[in-house]
């Protein structure tokens, strides 16, 4: 990595161009008496859905935001559009902060801004028709002459999405999937905005349909001259589509960069792994699939220092680490399950007994470490592997403290107490990632993955 190389928030970059959008430290947390969140969770506190994320979007561009699952895109979508209430950070549209304006004060930027949304029929009114749907925010915002005007109006947007003029006076259980995601489109491009988030607009459809809608999506935005927020949980719908994506981690940006940059030469230990899930045809593209330990964790605890920590296959030990990375995450991943709870000893005996047998508390151990530790006790160091054989055999014996106790500081990792800088790759002011095997100041950090 270059001497030279600086550090560049996505902040910075943004400063060349002025965007159109730009979101700064946004946060968005959910009480408890939030609702629903808190029930998925189950337990009481502060849901950290949306953690300090910084983005730009510029006139015209395609940005995707692409995560699994539950990393929060969705709330960053919906925080964006002021649909939420932000905890902190700032929305600036055209300059103006939008943060926590009321929904009267959000009203005149409401033409300009306009969602599409994941679940087609979900958000089309069933007892309204495709033109009672589509005049509906022309009617708010008063642009049409009048009904019949706004009437052909709807029939044009009708015809552009690819649907007929005639389709006005139907229903929207009367079509399918995709032509339901196409009403939500014309609908959105009622009020000929500037910026649309678009929130997995295609993962409810068929692979088939999923094309003709990204399509249409790209053609749009050229003759439109729209920007987009394009939220996804797959990688590879993003390519043919996005300017830019950023990578969204448990709450946080993690990565972003120019697509093809992206694809090419991707930074963060989480993007490789996504990547390794995207179909390559050209064999010379394809590269082992990364699978990730784990689930993503919970945003109402998130882990300390790098989000990532508890899940990354490239995590870093500790200086005086005796033995090799990968030697080093099979430990940490050992351990991050222990100290989680996530090794029932009992429900091991149980499946030992359903075998036939009946198990004494070392052979509950062994197997124990068979299931928890990814490789072999065998291919440890000495110490780490005795740590590990103690705190199996400990969680045999019913003592989950004392296992806790024997294995928490024997895989550290410094991954798990600070925070990652954001920084660019080299020689790429617009890519930039978080973690510290991209920040030259981190000593330690050979690229082993
Ligand atoms: S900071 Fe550490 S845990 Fe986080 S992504 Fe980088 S190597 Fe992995």
């Amino acid at each position: 990595m270059s001497s030279e190389q600086t550090i560049r928030t996505e902040t910075d970059v943004a400063t060349d161009a002025e965007p159109l959008l730009r979101v700064e430290g946004l946060q968005k947390y959910f009480e408890e008496a939030d609702g629903f969140l808190d029930k998925l969770v189950g337990d009481a506190g502060k849901v950290q859905a949306v953690d300090g994320v910084d983005l730009t979007v510029r006139s015209g561009e395609t940005l995707a935001v692409v995560g699994e699952s539950g990393c929060g895109k969705s709330t960053l979508g919906q925080t964006i559009l002021n649909l939420h209430t932000p905890t902190g950070g700032s929305v600036e549209y055209k300059g103006e902060d939008l943060a926590g304006l009321s929904a009267k004060e959000m009203r005149p930027y409401r033409r300009d801004l306009q969602m599409i949304f994941q679940d087609p029929l979900a958000s089309l009114n069933p007892r309204q028709t495709v033109g009672k749907i589509v005049k509906a925010p022309m009617e708010v915002h008063g642009i049409g002459d009048d009904d019949e005007d706004r009437t052909e109006r709807a029939k044009e947007l009708l015809d552009r999405v690819g649907l007929k003029p005639g389709h006005v006076d139907r229903y929207p259980h009367q079509f399918s999937g995709g032509q339901q995601q196409r009403i939500g489109i014309a609908r959105a491009l009622a009020l000929e905005p500037e910026l649309v988030i678009a929130d997995e607009p295609v993962s409810a459809l068929d692979v088939s349909v999923q094309a003709q809608i990204l399509n249409l999506l790209d053609e749009l935005q050229d003759e439109f001259g729209l920007s987009l927020v394009f939220i996804a949980h797959n990688l590879s719908v993003v390519r043919h589509i996005a300017d830019r994506v950023a990578v969204m981690y448990l709450g946080r940006i993690v990565e972003t960069a120019p697509v093809e940059e992206l694809f090419e030469n991707p930074q963060h230990p989480y993007t490789k792994s996504l990547l390794s899930a995207v179909p390559r045809i050209d064999a010379a593209d394809r590269t082992d699939r990364v699978i990730l330990e784990g689930t993503v964790p919970s945003p109402l605890d998130p882990p300390s220092g790098c989000r990532f920590h508890t899940r990354c296959p490239a995590v870093i030990p500790p200086d005086d680490w005796p033995g090799t990375q990968r030697q080093f995450k099979d430990g940490f991943t050992f351990r991050n399950r222990v100290l989680a709870g996530e090794i029932d000893a009992d429900a091991v005996r149980e499946r030992l007994r359903a075998d036939g047998t009946t198990p004494d508390d070392d052979e509950v151990a062994a197997r124990i470490v068979e299931q928890s530790l990814p490789g072999d006790p065998a291919d440890l160091p000495p110490e780490a592997a005795d740590a590990v054989r103690e705190a199996a055999a400990a969680l045999a014996a019913g003592d989950d403290d004392r296992a806790s106790d024997r294995i928490a500081d024997e895989f550290t990792s410094p991954c798990e107490r600070e925070d990652p800088r954001t920084v660019s790759a080299e020689g790429e002011r617009e890519h930039t990632a978080t973690c510290h095997r991209v920040d030259p100041d981190v000593p330690g950090r050979p690229d082993v993955f």
